[in-house]
């Protein structure tokens, strides 16, 4: 799409419902730009990116996507959160304009949506309990041992890629809506291990009577995901992304939230 922006009937494609169409068309005079809007989907439960205090959504995502909003010619209109496997249908039905939920840019991903440019490294991190009882340094020492990770994620993937099969059985790996709820049954001794993002199984360790027992290179790259049709908040988000990084509050953020 060009940089003029959406024209209307582009406008009123992208975001659906009549409630919208009828408050759009109540303010054409207005030449539209300013009712651009973005509803960001997020999955709390995964510290530092994205978590609940004190009943309130806070994270570096939270933070880096909302400044890089401030960026662009999008009003931002909100959170709506989801459990993480939900996000990607939230988006493709568009109850929600962007994912901001540490998500890997990955292949099968990006059949279905479109990310911004990369914005955090990671690799997968393997967490056991801090009492020293299972000390693994390798994917063979997870043999025959119960692994959870939580549904739909990266982490998943390592585990079926690589340990299903060949370290354990398919009744071994314990899939849960969050890795909060993993690493409270990691706690409780219902699974020996966690497969999770690096970042979070540092946040974790710091916080939990948890701790990584080895890193797994997987070279992963989050970014914002969006839809396929969304060139025009695509381009804008990469946009904001690289003005929040030139203008400092990126290594802000950063530093806030990772002590980086
Ligand atoms: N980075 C991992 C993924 O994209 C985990 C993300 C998450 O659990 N929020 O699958």
């Amino acid at each position: 799409m060009s940089d003029e922006g959406l024209s209307r009937r582009q406008y009123l494609t992208t975001v659906g419902g009549a409630t919208v169409a009828l408050s759009v068309a109540g303010c054409s005079g207005n030449g539209g730009g300013n009712s651009q809007t973005i509803v960001a989907g997020t999955a709390p439960g995964f510290p530092p990116f994205e978590m609940k205090e004190g009943g309130d959504l806070v994270g570096f995502d939270i933070d880096l996507l909302e400044a890089v909003v401030e960026q662009t010619d999008y009003s931002f209109e909100g959170w709506e959160e989801f459990e993480f496997d939900s996000l990607i249908p939230a988006l493709t039905n568009d109850n929600i304009d962007v994912i901001a939920a540490g998500m890997t840019i990955n292949d099968e991903r990006d059949e279905t949506i479109d990310f911004t440019d990369p914005y955090y490294s990671s690799d997968q991190a393997i967490v056991v309990r801090g009492d020293g009882s299972f000390s693994p340094g390798s994917l063979s020492d997870l043999s025959d041992r119960p692994i959870g990770a939580q549904k739909g994620t990266t982490g998943e993937g390592v585990v079926q890629d690589e340990l299903i099969g060949d370290e354990i059985t398919e009744n071994q790996y314990n899939a849960y809506d969050s890795y909060v709820l993993a690493i409270q049954d990691l706690e409780n001794g219902n699974v020996d291990a966690v497969m999770i993002d690096v970042p979070v199984a540092n946040t974790f360790a710091a916080n939990r009577p948890v701790e990584v027992a080895f890193t797994y290179e997987t070279g992963e790259r989050f970014g914002f995901g969006v839809r396929t049709d969304d060139d025009a908040r695509q381009t804008a988000l990469n946009e904001g992304l690289s003005a929040v990084q030139e203008n400092g509050t990126y290594d802000e953020l950063a530093q806030k939230w990772f002590g980086e």
